[in-house]
């Protein structure tokens, strides 16, 4: 069988000489499954096989192998599920931007990270998925929504760091200019701060891979309370991680700040937070906090959010805030769950 969400086009090319399908013709089937989305090689304009190379072909491709349930919708942000061959469910999120759509990808099934405001988190791990699991998301989110997607964030459920090579895997095929065809500098990986994975990052083939680093708080005091990740890798060594790490094309890291009402919300915090980013070429992201059904946190009121940011624009840093979006529906970020997932 051909699992072909873990495939290169170069890895196709080699795995399909074995029906006596040449490079030109291989590389034409790749672009045909996996560009431009055909469902099956029968479908597939200007490829020149017999009915029974084809027909073998497309009997040995291993396509979906989860089953997808579109589970939420609000406005244009649709949020959907896979429950996967073991039952393990995971959820991901296409979000609408300004002129194009981003899917927020999960990397595994829970997450042990332990944040303690994400629902995710409040699963635990139950495990990482294999690079065809990975992948299967972005083909799943071109036919809902009948069209490629042009940008990905690992910021759905799990760390991606403590899944590494399947990502890394998934982020080549994702890459390959002869199937899926996302440049790098279209996807963000987002990591809770695992120093080693961060420098596992640091290759110059991946140099145009957007970093983001879900931050939370300034001070290792409270990052532990909140993140315990931090109790094994402070602040200081994370400064110093991500002072090394190449920025590529974007020339900036993204320091994500989830405000958390009356926990890091107050103008030391802010100010903490520009300490932080001093030396670093980082813009901050600020992301209300979306309260689960579960929730012990709040997020701020509007006066307290804007003048968190207004302290960062005032020192010079570029702040985004992110929409509050698919709150009401479980798919805002931090609020992907198993527990939604397998509902
Ligand atoms: S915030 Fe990210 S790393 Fe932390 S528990 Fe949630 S999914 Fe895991």
């Amino acid at each position: 069988m051909l699992p072909l969400f873990t495939l290169t086009s170069d890895a196709f090319i080699s795995a399909v000489r074995r029906f006596g399908i040449d490079r030109f013709q291989a590389a034409r089937i790749y672009r045909a499954l996996l560009h431009q989305g055909c469902r099956n090689l029968e479908t597939a304009g200007g490829i020149k096989l017999s009915a029974d190379t084809r027909r073998r072909l497309d009997a040995s491709v291993v396509r979906c192998t989860g089953n997808i349930t579109r589970q939420a919708e609000e406005k244009a942000l649709l949020k959907f599920a896979t429950r996967l061959k073991d039952n393990a469910v995971i959820e991901s999120v296409i979000l609408p931007m300004h002129s194009h759509e981003t899917l927020c990808v999960s990397s595994q099934a829970g997450c042990r990270m332990g944040c303690v405001f994400c629902e995710t988190g409040a699963s635990g791990l139950i495990r990482s998925l294999d690079t065809s699991e990975i992948v299967e998301q972005v083909y799943a989110a071109r036919f809902l929504l009948k069209r490629p997607v042009r940008n990905l964030v690992f910021m759905g459920m799990g760390e991606p760091l403590d899944n590494l090579d399947a990502v890394l895997a998934a982020i080549r095929v994702l890459n390959d200019p002869r199937g899926f065809d996302i440049p790098l500098r279209r996807m963000t990986l987002s990591t809770c701060g695992l120093i080693p994975g961060i420098r596992e990052l640091n290759r110059p083939e991946l140099k145009n891979l957007n970093l983001a680093v879900s931050l939370n708080a300034p001070t290792d005091a409270l990052r532990s309370q909140l993140m315990p990740v931090n109790r094994k890798y402070s602040l200081l060594d994370l400064k110093d991680a991500l002072k090394a790490h190449p920025t590529g094309r974007s020339g900036q890291i993204i320091l994500e700040y989830v405000l958390l009402k009356d926990v890091n919300d107050t103008p030391e915090h802010a100010h903490g937070l520009i300490r932080f980013a001093q030396g670093l070429p980082a813009n901050v992201n600020l992301i209300p906090f979306n309260p689960g059904p579960s929730s012990a946190y709040a997020a701020p009121g509007p006066h307290v959010i804007a003048a968190f940011r207004h302290a960062l624009v005032r020192a010079g840093i570029f702040v985004r805030q992110r929409a509050s979006q698919g709150r009401g529906v479980g798919a805002g970020c931090g609020q992907l769950s198993t527990r939604h997932a397998s509902s």
